[in-house]
Order: C-alpha cells, then sequence, then structure tokens
C-alpha cells in the first residue's frame, strides 16, 4: 500500500540511503533524492530510477550542517509532492579516534549530520504530516544506539542521541497518525565499509574474507553483513498502513550483535 506516497531521504546518494531510494521507488513511491557526490552520476541515478519505476524522483542537494538548506530539502519535498509522507533521516558520517585526541571539527560535524540534522528535517516535516493525518519518520539509527563501542565517541554518541529523538517525537504525535521509528543495523557492505576491508587486509597481512570475519563482523554473530534487503523489509513495514502500532521504538537489524 506504499503506491503513491512520497519520500525524501537525507543521504540517498550512496549506501543504504540509496538502497531504500531504490527499494521505495519499485514500491511506487515518488522520490526525493538528496546527499553530496559527483552531479552526473547523481542524474543518471535520479532518471534512471523514475524510469525504471515509473515514479516521480527529484534531487535536493541541501547540506545536512545547514538548517537553511534543510528546510529547503523539505519546502521542496511538499510543493514537488503536495506531501511529505515518509521521512528518512539516513545521512551520517564517522570518525575512528580515541576521545582525547578527537578532533573539536568532527566531534561537531558528526552531532550536526547524524543528529541535529533530524531535528531540522524532522520540525519542517511534521507540519505537512499533521495536515495529511499520515506521516512516517524513519530514523538510521545503529547498533550504536544501543550499544557503544571504543574509539567512535561521537558517533555512538549522536547515535545514542537519535534513540531519544525517535522516542519524544513519537509520543509529541502518537494522535495525529504519524510513527517515527528507528532502524538499528549492525555492519552493512555500504561503499564504505567495503573500503576499509581492503586497507585493513593490507594493513594486517589478511585475506579479506578473514578481515570480514575475524576484525569487522568480531561483535555480530551471525558473521554476516547485514543486507539491504534485510534493512528494506522493516523498512517497507514501517511505512506502511499495517505499521501503524509501531511506534517510538527501534528495530535492531545487526545479526544478534546486541542480544550479548
Ligand atoms: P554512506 O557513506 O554510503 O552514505 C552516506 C550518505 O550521506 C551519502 O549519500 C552522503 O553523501 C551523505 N552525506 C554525508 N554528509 C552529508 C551532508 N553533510 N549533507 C547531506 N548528505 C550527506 O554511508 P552508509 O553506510 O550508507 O550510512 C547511512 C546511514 O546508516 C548513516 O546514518 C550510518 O550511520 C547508518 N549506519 C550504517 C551502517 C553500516 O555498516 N554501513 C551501520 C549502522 C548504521
Amino acid at each position: 500500500d506504499l503506491k503513491g506516497r512520497s519520500a525524501v531521504i537525507t543521504g540517498s546518494t550512496s549506501g543504504i540511503g540509496k538502497a531504500f531510494a531504490e527499494g521505495l521507488a519499485s514500491q511506487g513511491v515518488n522520490i526525493m533524492l538528496n546527499g553530496f557526490g559527483d552531479a552526473g552520476e547523481i542524474e543518471e541515478f535520479r532518471a534512471g530510477l523514475s524510469e525504471a519505476h515509473n515514479v516521480d524522483v527529484f534531487y535536493n542537494a541541501a547540506d545536512m550542517t545547514k538548517p537553511d538548506e534543510i528546510k529547503g530539502l523539505i519546502d521542496e519535498t511538499a510543493e514537488r509532492f503536495g506531501a511529505v509522507d515518509i521521512l528518512i533521516n539516513n545521512a551520517g558520517i564517522q570518525k575512528v579516534s580515541p576521545i582525547d585526541e578527537f578532533p573539536d571539527d568532527k566531534w561537531d560535524a558528526i552531532i550536526a549530520i547524524n543528529l541535529t540534522s533530524s531535528f531540522h528535517t524532522i520540525k519542517h516535516a511534521l507540519p505537512h504530516m499533521k495536515k495529511a493525518g499520515f506521516g512516517r519518520i524513519v530514523n538510521l539509527a545503529s547498533a550504536h544506539g544501543l550499544v557503544a563501542s571504543p574509539f567512535k565517541s561521537a558517533y555512538v554518541a549522536a547515535k545514542h542521541g537519535i534513540m531519544g529523538l525517535t522516542k519524544t517525537v513519537a509520543l509529541e504525535v502518537a494522535e495525529n497518525g504519524i510513527t517515527c521509528n528507528a532502524i538499528c543495523p549492525g555492519y552493512v557492505a555500504t561503499p564504505l565499509v567495503e573500503g576499509q576491508i581492503a586497507d585493513t587486509a593490507k594493513a594486517r597481512g589478511m585475506t579479506e574474507e578473514q578481515v570480514k570475519k575475524e576484525v569487522i563482523l568480531a561483535a555480530q554473530p551471525t558473521k554476516e553483513f547485514i543486507t539491504y534487503e534485510n534493512l528494506c523489509g522493516i523498512l517497507f513495514y514501517l511505512c506502511s498502513k499495517a505499521g501503524s502500532g509501531a511506534t517510538g521504538t527501534h528495530f535492531a537489524i545487526e545479526g544478534g550483535w546486541t542480544a550479548k
């Protein structure tokens, strides 16, 4: 029952956000793309997605560190589609460093992109959702929204923060037909993570297979990466009419990581 809905997905030029754009478009959802990247490649993706699934797809380059541009992204979504049915807060960055050496500007950027941007998107999307009496807000948190790992202080703080924002928003709009939930993935083999595998294999003199199982996936009992398909399954559920009863909660798709 997603056909004809509209979705805005922050950070949808790569990885999980891009897979979510493809997944929702395949269900007949019109899409507003966002994120950085090569202009030609983004345009090719936008046009291809629209043609493959016969849906409207637009792109807005808003920088998630800039509140005015974030407002522009939501405004454009509402103008193009006449509604902001689905908001997916997905844009995110990472920095791994001991806290006593953690660069100040990286801390600020991670909090801005991984947490504060969602405050701004939600703030501007809610009036449209309230007017329509329907809304689905999905925040990409992480297993690191539930548990910590060393050397990821800003990321873990931002992801725990988004869990609190998720619950608060859910309570505020619980009677408006709007849900707000978090998805907490374990490791997903996005371009970002794939790059780390090759580098780590070289640095440690291991095969890429060894790096995946013994280094990257050490925390994840299944020792398998979470797939885009795993994540799209829960996304479709959350965005559907059947998802109306689930709000203010999280869905941990992390191969058993936080069960330990
Ligand atoms: P990715 O690097 O492949 O994609 C990140 C996207 O965010 C890109 O489109 C990028 O252009 C965009 N982006 C970055 N800074 C931006 C800014 N200032 N303004 C606008 N867009 C910006 O990463 P991914 O692995 O697909 O991660 C997506 C989300 O999922 C993130 O929130 C991440 O924390 C979360 N997550 C990822 C994993 C994983 O293993 N890959 C696990 C758990 C959670």
